[in-house]
């Protein structure tokens, strides 16, 4: 079921994905769903500034990030059995890094 699309003539409507940051949601107002054709996209982001295909984009790159954490994690925990200062120090900047995303993460008005 839903709308046909008035560009492409076909259901090529998504709801909006999991983690679409809220200044898109709020951007798009009581809009539940985005079109996914070119012309279609095109319309959305000229009346709201985003489209299916900035979506797209925003959640590979909140994606990457969750990657990079996880394996700074893994470099972190690869380390804790040396102990001299040099491994110290590469050790705890990388736990600096890490919490300074996790940080940035969290933050809803950047990426929720
Ligand atoms: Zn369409």
């Amino acid at each position: 079921m839903g709308p046909y699309c008035e560009f492409c003539h076909t259901r090529c409507f998504v709801h909006f994905p999991k983690n679409t940051p809220q200044r898109v949601l709020e951007a798009y107002g009581a809009a539940t769903i985005m079109a996914t054709c070119k012309k279609g996209q095109e319309y959305e982001k000229e009346k709201t500034g985003y489209c299916y295909g900035d979506m797209r984009d925003i959640i590979t790159h909140i994606y990457e990030i969750k990657e990079t954490i996880e394996s700074i994690d893994y470099d972190v925990d690869s380390l804790k059995d040396f102990s001299n200062e040099d491994v110290d120090s590469i050790r705890n900047r990388l736990i600096d890094i890490k919490n300074k995303i996790d940080v940035i993460l969290a933050d809803k008005k950047y990426y929720y």
